[in-house]
């Protein structure tokens, strides 16, 4: 029988039933539908109501970042991540930062844009007004929707408008700022942006679509830094090599993408440990390098009087602790208590510092490599000389032990030999 994807009410049935329909359609054996099936720590019926079709789990390592010391506190960072070196990079980098008290934060505060767009509006720029005038009413009718956000604190805090140009004519963008407070809040901004969006079609004449969060989080912006003691990480000479690479991505989004993805190693790993949405936050984070226009390296390095290294970091970062998978996914929520942090806030500088820490460390590596061939070039040189090497063959020799990575006298004799005899009249093809 043909097999086909077209699985009627598929939705409908159990994992097990599922899994039992893919093993068949896969041709998987007994052992690989057994390792998909074992769920862990999770229920099978708890992952069934995460998403959807469920057949079983993915899992993925969890390791543990060490000696990070952030804002005069010791956290220890979980992170959920299948690529090596990534946990040790971030720990090693964390050491180096501590000698010159670790990593400080700041944050602008947890503000969220909801979007709402207006099209169709004949006099796009007075109704832009007509919406600023109605700031307070809108901010009301947003919070009535989630009274919970506006006891803690949180709700629609300030409304924005913007005309932009599309190749269908002008529309009007209405922005809700929403201080979402320890939630992520797509669902907490989505029901306020679905809320008033009636009241906007009203006020403005136009005809509203979208209503929905945007992920350039430019309001929810993490900053960290740190310093790096010239000689716990390798003297001047890595501290330019260091700045040299950060210019290089300054200056080519080519390098940049990489820059960044080194600083997302971290912060994802973070994100999917503590349950939070790492699309949400990979989305806002590229968004973020590129809202000049040009796609730039979230992170930036200089000397600073003393002759060190000062890293810094600002990226958007909406990570929350309550709803979504924080709040249902058991190993998120043991994880956040690993990492002891109070406040959604908190968890967003925390993930800062470990970005940087991570890209830091990828820098080091990459500038030290660069380096340390530098040196061994050097090196070797000298070695083919004091083999008895001259004029053309110093190089020849020197770059003929870098390539076969064995820099060392007797090789360096060898190679001596066999390039004279090759070089001399006999050996000549006439
Ligand atoms: P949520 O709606 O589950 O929880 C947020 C709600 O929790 C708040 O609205 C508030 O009523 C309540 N709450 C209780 N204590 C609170 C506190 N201390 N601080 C703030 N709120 C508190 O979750 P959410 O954060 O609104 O939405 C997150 C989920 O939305 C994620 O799973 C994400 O993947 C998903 N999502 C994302 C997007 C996107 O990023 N574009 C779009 C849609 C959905």
């Amino acid at each position: 029988m043909e097999k086909t994807s077209r699985i009627s009410g598929f939705y409908r049935l159990s994992p097990q039933e599922r899994l039992n329909a893919v093993k068949e359609f896969a041709g998987l054996s007994d052992e690989e539908a057994s390792i998909i099936s074992s769920t862990g720590a999770l229920k099978y019926e708890q992952v069934d109501r995460m998403v959807e079709n469920v057949i079983g789990v993915m899992p993925i390592p969890l390791g543990v970042a060490v000696n990070f010391l952030i804002n005069g506190k010791d956290y220890l960072i979980p992170m959920a991540i299948e690529e090596p070196s990534v946990i040790a990079a971030a720990s090693n980098a964390a050491r180096m930062a501590r000698e010159k008290g670790g990593f400080r934060t700041s944050s602008t505060g947890p503000f969220m844009r909801g979007l709402i767009q207006v099209t169709g509006v004949k006099d796009p720029y007075s109704a832009r007004f007509v919406v600023l005038a109605e700031k307070e009413k809108i901010m009301d009718m947003a919070n009535a929707v989630d009274p919970v956000l506006v006891k803690f604190g949180g709700g629609c805090k300030d409304v924005e408008a913007y005309v932009k140009d599309t190749p269908h004519g002008p529309i009007l963008v209405v922005h809700l700022i929403v201080d979402c407070r320890d939630a992520m809040g797509a669902n907490a901004v989505n029901t306020m942006a679905e809320t008033v969006a009636p009241y906007i079609e009203k006020a403005t004449g136009g005809r509203v679509y979208l209503r929905i969060i945007s992920n350039l989080a430019d309001r929810r912006l993490m900053r960290a830094r740190a310093v790096f003691a010239k000689e716990a990480i390798g003297g001047e000479e890595v501290v330019d090599g260091i700045i040299k690479a950060y210019e290089f991505a300054l200056v080519d989004p080519y390098r940049a993408a990489t820059h960044n993805k080194g600083i997302m190693n971290g912060i994802s790993a973070v994100t999917l440990a503590t349950g939070n949405d790492t699309r949400a936050i990979e989305a806002g984070a590229h968004a973020y390098a590129a809202i000049t226009g040009t796609y730039r390296p979230l992170t930036a390095y200089e000397k600073n009087a003393d002759g060190d290294l000062v890293g810094t970091i600002e990226i958007p970062l909406a990570v929350g602790l309550v709803g979504g998978a924080t709040a249902s996914h058991p190993t998120a929520r043991a994880n956040v208590k690993i990492l002891g942090v109070k406040t959604a806030t908190e968890l967003g500088e925390v993930m800062a510092a470990v970005g940087l820490a991570q890209n830091f460390a990828a820098l080091r590596a990459l500038a030290t490599e660069g380096i340390q061939r530098g040196h061994m070039q050097l090196h070797s040189r000298n070695v083919a000389i004091q083999a008895g090497a001259t004029g053309e063959l110093i190089d020849k020799v020197a770059e003929a032990m870098v390539r076969e990575k064995k820099v060392r006298a007797d090789r360096a004799k060898e190679l001596l030999e066999q390039f004279k005899r090759q070089s001399s009249p006999g050996m000549r093809t006439p």
